[in-house]
C-alpha cells in the first residue's frame, strides 16, 4: 500500500471530507423507530470540474500516459459519463489532446441529455467528441481512432471505460486508507460501507484496499447496470488483477465481494422511485447533491436496506458518495415531473 511507488500526478483535493448524515439518519431512524448512523465519504468533492471518483483513478492513469510520453487521451463512456467530462478536465490541466467517445445507452433523446449535463463540461474542457450508437464496440472503437492517431504522428494513451483497470483501480485501494484513517481518528467503528458499483473499478480497488489492511469492514456495491453474480464477477476479476499490480497475493478473497443488483430497475442510466427519492432526500436533508445514473441508485439501495432493518441502532454505516451531480440537468423531466 505504498502508493509513491507507481507514477501519479497529483490533481485531486485529498482527503475527502468524511462526515456524518444527522439529519438523514434521523429521518429514518423516526420512520423505523431507530437505525443506524449514516455517514458520507465526499468523494464527489475531489475537485476537478465539479469532481468524482474518475478523478482519483485519473491520477494513476495520467501518471501512466505521462510516463509512456502520451500526447493524446483516448476514453469511452456513456453519453452522460462522468468518467469522460473528468479525463477531459485532466487532459486539459496536463495540455493533452482529448478524444471522448460517447455511447447511446439508454436511447434518450432530449437535448437535455444529449447536451448538457456532462456533454457540455466535455466540450467546455477542450474535448473533441465522437458520437455512436448502442451497438457499437468502444473498445474497437477507441483502438480504430488511436491507430489513425499514430499513423499521424499523435501518440495517444487508451483508458478504458470508467478507468476500470488495475492501474486506475489503485485510486480506490488508497480510498481504504483514507478512509479508515479518517474513521480511526474520530473513533468511529464502521460496520459496513456503501458504494455504487458499475465499470467496477472502484469497487475492485476498495475492497482490495480494505483487505490489505485487514480493516474486517464489510463492502456493499450497488450495481447500476447487471445482474449481481456478473458484477460480482467482474469486480472480482479486477479485484485480482490489482491486487497482483500491488504487489500482493491472496488477500482479496471472492467473499469480500459482495453486490446488490435489487436498484437497477428497467437498467442502466433508467430513472427509478427510489432513486428520485434518495436524490430529493439528500438535496433537501443534507444539501448534498447525488446523481440520477450511480450515487442516488446506490443511495436508494442504503435506504432500502436501513428501512429493512438490516442495520442495528448504533452501528455506523458509510456511503462512498462518488459524485456525478452535473448528471442531475441530464434528467431534467424527470426531477421536474416529481415535483
Ligand atoms: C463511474 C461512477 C461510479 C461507478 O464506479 P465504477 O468504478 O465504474 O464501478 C459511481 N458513481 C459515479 C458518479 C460514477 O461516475
Amino acid at each position: 500500500m505504498h502508493f509513491a511507488r507507481f507514477p501519479r500526478v497529483h490533481f485531486a483535493h485529498l482527503p475527502t471530507p468524511f462526515e456524518p448524515l444527522d439529519r438523514l439518519s434521523k429521518h429514518l431512524a423516526n420512520e423505523a423507530g431507530g437505525g443506524p448512523r449514516l455517514w458520507i465519504k465526499r468523494d464527489d468533492c475531489t475537485g476537478l470540474a465539479t469532481g468524482g471518483n474518475k478523478t482519483r483513478k485519473l491520477e494513476f492513469l495520467m501518471g501512466d500516459a505521462l510516463a509512456q510520453g502520451a500526447d493524446t487521451i483516448i476514453t469511452q463512456g456513456a453519453t452522460q459519463s462522468n468518467h469522460a467530462r473528468q479525463t477531459a478536465a485532466a487532459a486539459a490541466k496536463l495540455g493533452l489532446a482529448c478524444h471522448i467517445l460517447l455511447q447511446d445507452r439508454t436511447g434518450f433523446t432530449s437535448r437535455d441529455y444529449t447536451r448538457n449535463g456532462n456533454v457540455i463540461l466535455d466540450q467546455l474542457c477542450g474535448a473533441e467528441i465522437h458520437r455512436h450508437g448502442a451497438a457499437a464496440d468502444m473498445n474497437v472503437e477507441m483502438e480504430a481512432l488511436a491507430k489513425t492517431l499514430r499513423a499521424q504522428g499523435k501518440r495517444p494513451y487508451v483508458i478504458p471505460g470508467g478507468g476500470s483497470n488495475a492501474v486506475g483501480a489503485l485510486g480506490y485501494a488508497e480510498v481504504a486508507m483514507e478512509l479508515v484513517g479518517q474513521a480511526n481518528a474520530k473513533d468511529v467503528k464502521i460496520d459496513h460501507v456503501y458504494l455504487a458499483t458499475g465499470s467496477a473499478g472502484t469497487q475492485a480497488g476498495f475492497v482490495v484496499g480494505m483487505a490489505a489492511l485487514n480493516s474486517g469492514i464489510p463492502t456493499m456495491g450497488i450495481s447500476v447496470k447487471q445482474e449481481r453474480t456478473k458484477q460480482e464477477e467482474d469486480v472480482f476479476a479486477l479485484a485480482q488483477k490489482t491486487e497482483a499490480h500491488m504487489g500482493l497475493k491472496g488477500v482479496i478473497k471472492r467473499e469480500h465481494v459482495v453486490a446488490d443488483s435489487g436498484y437497477v430497475g428497467p437498467g442502466y442510466g433508467q430513472s427509478t422511485p427510489g432513486m428520485v427519492e434518495a436524490v430529493r432526500l439528500l438535496a433537501s436533508l443534507e444539501g448534498i447533491l447525488l446523481d440520477p445514473v450511480y450515487s442516488g441508485k446506490a443511495m436508494a439501495g442504503l435506504i432500502d436496506h436501513v428501512r429493512q432493518g438490516r442495520f442495528a441502532r448504533e452501528s455506523d454505516v458509510v456511503f462512498i458518495h462518488t459524485g456525478g451531480s452535473v448528471g442531475i440537468f441530464a434528467y431534467l423531466d424527470t426531477f421536474e415531473s416529481n415535483a
